[in-house]
Protein backbone atom coordinates (compact mmCIF):
# COMPACT_ATOMS: atom_id res chain seq x y z
CA UNK A 1 0.00 0.00 0.00
CA UNK A 2 1.32 3.35 -0.77
CA UNK A 3 -0.74 5.82 0.95
CA UNK A 4 -2.77 8.36 -0.69
CA UNK A 5 -2.02 12.33 -0.24
CA UNK A 6 -3.51 15.16 -2.46
CA UNK A 7 -1.65 17.81 -3.92
CA UNK A 8 -1.03 20.02 -0.73
CA UNK A 9 0.24 16.84 1.20
CA UNK A 10 -2.76 16.19 3.31
CA UNK A 11 -2.91 11.92 3.78
CA UNK A 12 -5.82 10.88 2.57
CA UNK A 13 -7.29 8.28 4.67
CA UNK A 14 -10.78 8.47 5.15
CA UNK A 15 -14.57 7.62 2.89
CA UNK A 16 -17.62 8.79 3.50
CA UNK A 17 -20.15 6.43 1.70
CA UNK A 18 -23.81 7.75 1.01
CA UNK A 19 -25.47 4.78 0.16
CA UNK A 20 -28.72 6.26 -0.07
CA UNK A 21 -30.72 9.78 -0.98
CA UNK A 22 -33.69 8.97 1.21
CA UNK A 23 -34.47 10.29 4.55
CA UNK A 24 -37.31 9.66 6.80
CA UNK A 25 -36.43 13.30 8.28
CA UNK A 26 -36.56 16.61 6.66
CA UNK A 27 -34.70 18.70 8.88
CA UNK A 28 -34.86 22.58 8.29
CA UNK A 29 -31.38 23.13 7.95
CA UNK A 30 -30.63 19.97 6.06
CA UNK A 31 -33.38 19.75 3.19
CA UNK A 32 -35.32 22.15 1.44
CA UNK A 33 -38.82 23.58 2.15
CA UNK A 34 -39.77 21.85 -1.53
CA UNK A 35 -38.05 18.72 -0.88
CA UNK A 36 -35.67 16.93 -3.28
CA UNK A 37 -35.61 15.33 -6.30
CA UNK A 38 -34.84 11.75 -5.75
CA UNK A 39 -32.06 9.64 -7.20
CA UNK A 40 -33.99 7.08 -9.40
CA UNK A 41 -33.43 3.26 -8.12
CA UNK A 42 -30.92 2.05 -10.93
CA UNK A 43 -28.70 4.93 -10.77
CA UNK A 44 -27.94 3.98 -6.93
CA UNK A 45 -24.81 2.03 -6.19
CA UNK A 46 -25.67 -1.91 -5.35
CA UNK A 47 -24.00 -2.89 -1.94
CA UNK A 48 -21.20 -4.76 -4.46
CA UNK A 49 -20.68 -1.88 -6.46
CA UNK A 50 -19.73 0.37 -3.29
CA UNK A 51 -17.65 -2.70 -2.19
CA UNK A 52 -15.48 -2.35 -5.24
CA UNK A 53 -14.92 1.04 -4.88
CA UNK A 54 -13.67 0.77 -0.77
CA UNK A 55 -11.73 -2.25 -1.75
CA UNK A 56 -9.87 -0.11 -4.67
CA UNK A 57 -9.80 2.83 -2.22
CA UNK A 58 -8.53 0.94 0.83
CA UNK A 59 -5.48 -0.80 -1.69
CA UNK A 60 -4.89 2.87 -2.49
CA UNK A 61 -4.64 3.68 1.68
CA UNK A 62 -8.33 4.72 2.55
CA UNK A 63 -8.39 2.88 6.33
CA UNK A 64 -11.77 4.60 7.34
CA UNK A 65 -15.09 4.35 5.88
CA UNK A 66 -18.17 5.93 7.03
CA UNK A 67 -21.58 5.50 6.40
CA UNK A 68 -24.04 8.02 5.96
CA UNK A 69 -27.30 9.35 3.91
CA UNK A 70 -29.56 10.66 3.37
CA UNK A 71 -30.36 8.09 6.52
CA UNK A 72 -28.58 5.17 6.12
CA UNK A 73 -30.67 3.14 8.02
CA UNK A 74 -33.36 3.66 5.40
CA UNK A 75 -31.85 1.29 3.23
CA UNK A 76 -32.76 -2.26 3.36
CA UNK A 77 -29.94 -4.78 4.71
CA UNK A 78 -27.60 -2.56 5.72
CA UNK A 79 -25.23 -4.19 7.90
CA UNK A 80 -25.00 -7.18 4.76
CA UNK A 81 -22.94 -3.68 3.13
CA UNK A 82 -21.12 -3.31 6.90
CA UNK A 83 -20.17 -7.01 6.95
CA UNK A 84 -18.49 -6.77 3.22
CA UNK A 85 -16.71 -3.47 4.40
CA UNK A 86 -15.20 -5.47 7.66
CA UNK A 87 -14.31 -8.10 5.45
CA UNK A 88 -11.56 -5.62 3.69
CA UNK A 89 -8.46 -5.70 4.60
CA UNK A 90 -7.03 -2.47 5.58
CA UNK A 91 -10.24 -0.63 6.70
CA UNK A 92 -9.59 -0.58 10.48
CA UNK A 93 -12.97 1.60 11.43
CA UNK A 94 -16.19 1.53 9.83
CA UNK A 95 -18.53 3.78 11.45
CA UNK A 96 -22.08 5.28 10.85
CA UNK A 97 -23.87 8.72 10.90
CA UNK A 98 -27.99 8.22 11.38
CA UNK A 99 -30.48 9.94 12.67
CA UNK A 100 -31.32 7.19 15.00
CA UNK A 101 -34.95 6.82 14.32
CA UNK A 102 -34.43 2.94 13.27
CA UNK A 103 -31.18 2.36 15.25
CA UNK A 104 -32.95 0.30 18.24
CA UNK A 105 -33.99 -1.79 15.71
CA UNK A 106 -30.43 -2.54 13.52
CA UNK A 107 -27.83 -1.41 16.15
CA UNK A 108 -27.25 -5.17 17.56
CA UNK A 109 -27.10 -6.52 13.76
CA UNK A 110 -24.76 -4.09 12.90
CA UNK A 111 -22.67 -4.49 16.05
CA UNK A 112 -22.17 -8.51 14.67
CA UNK A 113 -21.51 -6.97 11.59
CA UNK A 114 -18.37 -5.37 12.24
CA UNK A 115 -19.96 -1.34 12.59
CA UNK A 116 -17.39 0.28 15.69
CA UNK A 117 -19.23 3.01 16.83
CA UNK A 118 -22.21 5.13 15.59
CA UNK A 119 -22.79 9.34 15.56
CA UNK A 120 -26.27 10.31 16.07
CA UNK A 121 -27.83 13.69 15.52
CA UNK A 122 -29.96 14.77 18.16
CA UNK A 123 -30.87 18.67 17.86
CA UNK A 124 -33.27 18.88 21.12
CA UNK A 125 -34.61 17.12 23.81
CA UNK A 126 -37.94 18.72 23.47
CA UNK A 127 -40.32 16.23 22.05
CA UNK A 128 -42.44 19.22 19.77
CA UNK A 129 -39.09 20.83 19.29
CA UNK A 130 -37.62 17.37 17.42
CA UNK A 131 -41.38 17.95 15.66
CA UNK A 132 -40.44 21.00 14.41
CA UNK A 133 -36.86 20.74 13.51
CA UNK A 134 -37.33 17.22 11.69
CA UNK A 135 -41.09 18.28 9.92
CA UNK A 136 -42.05 15.39 10.79
CA UNK A 137 -44.28 12.83 12.71
CA UNK A 138 -41.23 10.99 14.12
CA UNK A 139 -40.83 10.51 17.48
CA UNK A 140 -37.71 11.51 19.83
CA UNK A 141 -38.78 8.82 22.04
CA UNK A 142 -37.29 6.16 18.91
CA UNK A 143 -33.64 8.52 18.94
CA UNK A 144 -33.34 8.19 22.58
CA UNK A 145 -34.29 4.23 22.68
CA UNK A 146 -31.79 4.13 19.43
CA UNK A 147 -29.02 5.70 21.16
CA UNK A 148 -29.63 3.18 24.49
CA UNK A 149 -29.44 0.38 22.12
CA UNK A 150 -26.37 0.98 20.21
CA UNK A 151 -24.71 1.69 23.55
CA UNK A 152 -25.88 -1.51 24.57
CA UNK A 153 -24.35 -2.86 21.44
CA UNK A 154 -21.27 -1.72 22.43
CA UNK A 155 -20.89 1.06 19.53
CA UNK A 156 -18.89 3.32 22.08
CA UNK A 157 -18.53 5.86 22.00
CA UNK A 158 -22.03 7.03 20.91
CA UNK A 159 -21.31 10.73 19.75
CA UNK A 160 -24.14 13.15 19.74
CA UNK A 161 -24.34 15.77 17.13
CA UNK A 162 -26.24 18.86 17.72
CA UNK A 163 -26.95 21.55 14.97
CA UNK A 164 -27.05 24.45 17.09
CA UNK A 165 -29.25 27.39 15.68
CA UNK A 166 -30.04 30.68 17.20
CA UNK A 167 -33.93 31.29 18.05
CA UNK A 168 -34.42 27.52 17.71
CA UNK A 169 -32.28 25.38 20.22
CA UNK A 170 -29.77 27.39 21.42
CA UNK A 171 -31.62 27.60 24.66
CA UNK A 172 -30.82 24.11 25.21
CA UNK A 173 -27.15 24.70 24.81
CA UNK A 174 -26.48 24.30 28.81
CA UNK A 175 -28.64 21.47 29.33
CA UNK A 176 -26.94 19.45 26.90
CA UNK A 177 -23.54 20.49 27.96
CA UNK A 178 -25.10 19.41 31.47
CA UNK A 179 -25.67 15.62 30.71
CA UNK A 180 -21.98 15.00 29.89
CA UNK A 181 -21.75 15.82 34.07
CA UNK A 182 -23.21 12.76 35.32
CA UNK A 183 -23.69 10.79 32.07
CA UNK A 184 -21.22 9.25 29.56
CA UNK A 185 -22.74 11.65 26.89
CA UNK A 186 -20.61 12.81 24.30
CA UNK A 187 -22.25 15.85 22.75
CA UNK A 188 -20.78 17.52 19.59
CA UNK A 189 -22.32 20.93 18.84
CA UNK A 190 -21.72 22.10 15.30
CA UNK A 191 -22.11 25.41 13.62
CA UNK A 192 -24.41 26.06 11.68
CA UNK A 193 -23.92 26.03 7.69
CA UNK A 194 -25.86 28.20 5.51
CA UNK A 195 -26.27 25.36 3.46
CA UNK A 196 -30.29 24.88 2.51
CA UNK A 197 -29.79 28.64 1.47
CA UNK A 198 -33.64 29.47 3.11
CA UNK A 199 -34.77 32.07 5.57
CA UNK A 200 -32.21 33.85 7.14
CA UNK A 201 -29.60 31.01 8.19
CA UNK A 202 -26.48 33.78 8.32
CA UNK A 203 -28.28 35.12 11.41
CA UNK A 204 -29.09 31.49 13.08
CA UNK A 205 -25.52 30.90 13.29
CA UNK A 206 -23.98 30.64 17.18
CA UNK A 207 -20.73 31.33 17.03
CA UNK A 208 -18.86 28.63 18.90
CA UNK A 209 -17.35 31.00 21.10
CA UNK A 210 -20.58 32.26 22.20
CA UNK A 211 -21.98 28.54 22.81
CA UNK A 212 -18.60 28.29 25.33
CA UNK A 213 -19.42 31.53 27.06
CA UNK A 214 -23.01 29.67 27.48
CA UNK A 215 -21.94 26.35 28.22
CA UNK A 216 -19.34 27.88 30.92
CA UNK A 217 -21.84 29.15 33.18
CA UNK A 218 -21.79 25.65 34.36
CA UNK A 219 -18.25 24.91 35.36
CA UNK A 220 -14.60 25.72 33.24
CA UNK A 221 -14.62 23.17 30.16
CA UNK A 222 -10.83 21.70 30.18
CA UNK A 223 -9.37 20.33 26.84
CA UNK A 224 -9.05 17.12 26.58
CA UNK A 225 -8.69 14.48 23.57
CA UNK A 226 -11.17 12.62 21.95
CA UNK A 227 -11.40 8.92 23.22
CA UNK A 228 -12.02 7.83 19.21
CA UNK A 229 -11.51 9.13 15.53
CA UNK A 230 -9.22 12.23 14.33
CA UNK A 231 -11.84 14.41 12.85
CA UNK A 232 -12.42 17.91 12.88
CA UNK A 233 -13.74 18.34 16.42
CA UNK A 234 -12.40 19.96 19.54
CA UNK A 235 -12.89 18.37 23.01
CA UNK A 236 -13.33 19.57 26.59
CA UNK A 237 -15.21 18.82 29.54
CA UNK A 238 -16.00 19.69 33.30
CA UNK A 239 -13.68 18.59 35.60
CA UNK A 240 -15.05 15.06 37.17
CA UNK A 241 -17.47 14.47 34.00
CA UNK A 242 -18.19 11.54 32.48
CA UNK A 243 -18.52 12.46 28.83
CA UNK A 244 -17.11 15.10 26.67
CA UNK A 245 -18.41 18.25 25.24
CA UNK A 246 -17.20 19.13 21.57
CA UNK A 247 -17.03 21.64 19.30
CA UNK A 248 -17.12 21.61 14.82
CA UNK A 249 -16.72 24.82 13.97
CA UNK A 250 -17.16 24.78 9.71
CA UNK A 251 -17.95 28.25 9.57
CA UNK A 252 -15.90 30.34 12.09
CA UNK A 253 -12.87 28.57 11.75
CA UNK A 254 -12.83 25.86 8.83
CA UNK A 255 -10.22 22.79 9.50
CA UNK A 256 -9.80 22.17 5.59
CA UNK A 257 -6.20 22.18 6.31
CA UNK A 258 -6.63 18.85 8.20
CA UNK A 259 -9.28 17.30 5.49
CA UNK A 260 -8.31 13.65 5.28
CA UNK A 261 -11.71 12.67 3.28
CA UNK A 262 -13.75 11.57 -0.10
CA UNK A 263 -17.32 11.23 -0.28
CA UNK A 264 -18.83 8.83 -2.36
CA UNK A 265 -22.33 10.12 -3.55
CA UNK A 266 -25.40 7.37 -3.44
CA UNK A 267 -25.08 7.86 -7.42
CA UNK A 268 -21.25 6.78 -7.22
CA UNK A 269 -19.75 10.23 -7.38
CA UNK A 270 -16.88 10.62 -5.92
CA UNK A 271 -17.05 13.80 -4.13
CA UNK A 272 -13.97 15.82 -3.53
CA UNK A 273 -15.45 18.27 -0.70
CA UNK A 274 -18.39 18.77 1.24
CA UNK A 275 -18.98 22.31 -0.13
CA UNK A 276 -17.41 21.77 -3.68
CA UNK A 277 -19.44 20.55 -6.92
CA UNK A 278 -16.24 18.84 -8.54
CA UNK A 279 -17.02 15.28 -8.80
CA UNK A 280 -15.34 12.27 -10.62
CA UNK A 281 -18.12 9.65 -11.55
CA UNK A 282 -17.31 5.75 -10.87
CA UNK A 283 -20.37 4.50 -11.82
CA UNK A 284 -20.18 4.48 -15.14
CA UNK A 285 -16.65 3.38 -15.35
CA UNK A 286 -17.23 0.50 -13.27
CA UNK A 287 -20.69 -0.56 -15.03
CA UNK A 288 -18.79 -0.47 -18.24
CA UNK A 289 -16.44 -2.81 -16.67
CA UNK A 290 -13.20 -1.26 -15.32
CA UNK A 291 -10.75 -3.03 -13.59
CA UNK A 292 -9.55 -2.30 -10.29
CA UNK A 293 -6.34 -0.65 -11.58
CA UNK A 294 -8.83 1.64 -13.54
CA UNK A 295 -10.57 2.42 -10.54
CA UNK A 296 -7.69 3.30 -8.18
CA UNK A 297 -6.38 5.64 -11.10
CA UNK A 298 -9.87 7.19 -11.48
CA UNK A 299 -9.35 7.79 -7.12
CA UNK A 300 -6.48 9.07 -7.55
CA UNK A 301 -7.22 11.57 -10.03
CA UNK A 302 -10.30 12.29 -7.99
CA UNK A 303 -7.74 12.97 -5.15
CA UNK A 304 -5.14 15.42 -7.35
CA UNK A 305 -7.78 17.33 -7.66
CA UNK A 306 -9.03 18.47 -4.07
CA UNK A 307 -9.32 21.68 -3.52
CA UNK A 308 -7.55 23.61 -0.82
CA UNK A 309 -10.42 24.56 0.90
CA UNK A 310 -14.27 25.74 0.99
CA UNK A 311 -15.44 28.95 0.82
CA UNK A 312 -18.55 29.02 2.63
CA UNK A 313 -18.09 32.41 4.90
CA UNK A 314 -17.62 34.39 0.61
CA UNK A 315 -21.12 32.64 -0.03
CA UNK A 316 -20.16 29.99 -2.12
CA UNK A 317 -22.52 27.05 -1.28
CA UNK A 318 -22.70 24.55 -4.29
CA UNK A 319 -26.14 24.34 -6.14
CA UNK A 320 -25.21 20.78 -8.08
CA UNK A 321 -27.08 18.61 -4.65
CA UNK A 322 -28.38 19.47 -1.60
CA UNK A 323 -26.93 18.70 1.44
CA UNK A 324 -28.97 15.95 2.26
CA UNK A 325 -27.55 13.86 -0.80
CA UNK A 326 -24.00 14.01 -0.02
CA UNK A 327 -24.07 13.24 3.82
CA UNK A 328 -22.61 15.79 5.62
N1 LIG B 1 -29.39 11.14 8.33
C1 LIG B 1 -28.13 11.09 9.00
C2 LIG B 1 -28.14 11.99 10.22
O1 LIG B 1 -29.16 12.63 10.48
O2 LIG B 1 -27.14 12.03 10.93
C3 LIG B 1 -26.91 11.32 8.12
C4 LIG B 1 -26.94 12.45 7.15
S1 LIG B 1 -26.88 14.07 7.87
C5 LIG B 1 -26.83 15.08 6.40
C6 LIG B 1 -25.22 14.13 8.48
C7 LIG B 1 -24.85 15.28 9.37
O3 LIG B 1 -24.92 16.51 8.68
C8 LIG B 1 -25.71 15.39 10.61
O4 LIG B 1 -24.91 15.31 11.77
C9 LIG B 1 -26.32 16.77 10.46
O5 LIG B 1 -26.55 17.32 11.70
C10 LIG B 1 -25.28 17.51 9.62
N2 LIG B 1 -25.82 18.68 8.94
C11 LIG B 1 -26.81 18.70 8.02
N3 LIG B 1 -27.08 19.97 7.63
C12 LIG B 1 -26.22 20.78 8.31
C13 LIG B 1 -26.02 22.20 8.34
N4 LIG B 1 -26.75 23.02 7.62
N5 LIG B 1 -25.04 22.68 9.15
C14 LIG B 1 -24.30 21.84 9.91
N6 LIG B 1 -24.45 20.50 9.92
C15 LIG B 1 -25.40 19.96 9.13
Amino acid sequence: MTGLSDSFQRPINYLRVSVTDRCNLRCVYCMPTSGIHLISHEDILTYEEIHSIIKAAAELGISKVRITGGEPLVRSGLSRLVEMIAQTSAIDDISLTTNGILLSRYAAELKSAGLRRVNVSLDTLKPDKFKLISRGQSNLEDVFKGIEAARSAGLNPVKLNMVVMAGVNDDELVDFAAKTINEEWHVRFIELMPVVGEGNTASQLVSVAEMRRRIETLGKLEPCLPSVGNGPAKYFRFSQSKGTVGFITPVSEHFCFQCSRLRLTADGKLRLCLLSSDEVDLRGPLRRGIPSAGLKDLIKEAVARKPLRHHLTEGHVPKDRPFCQVGG
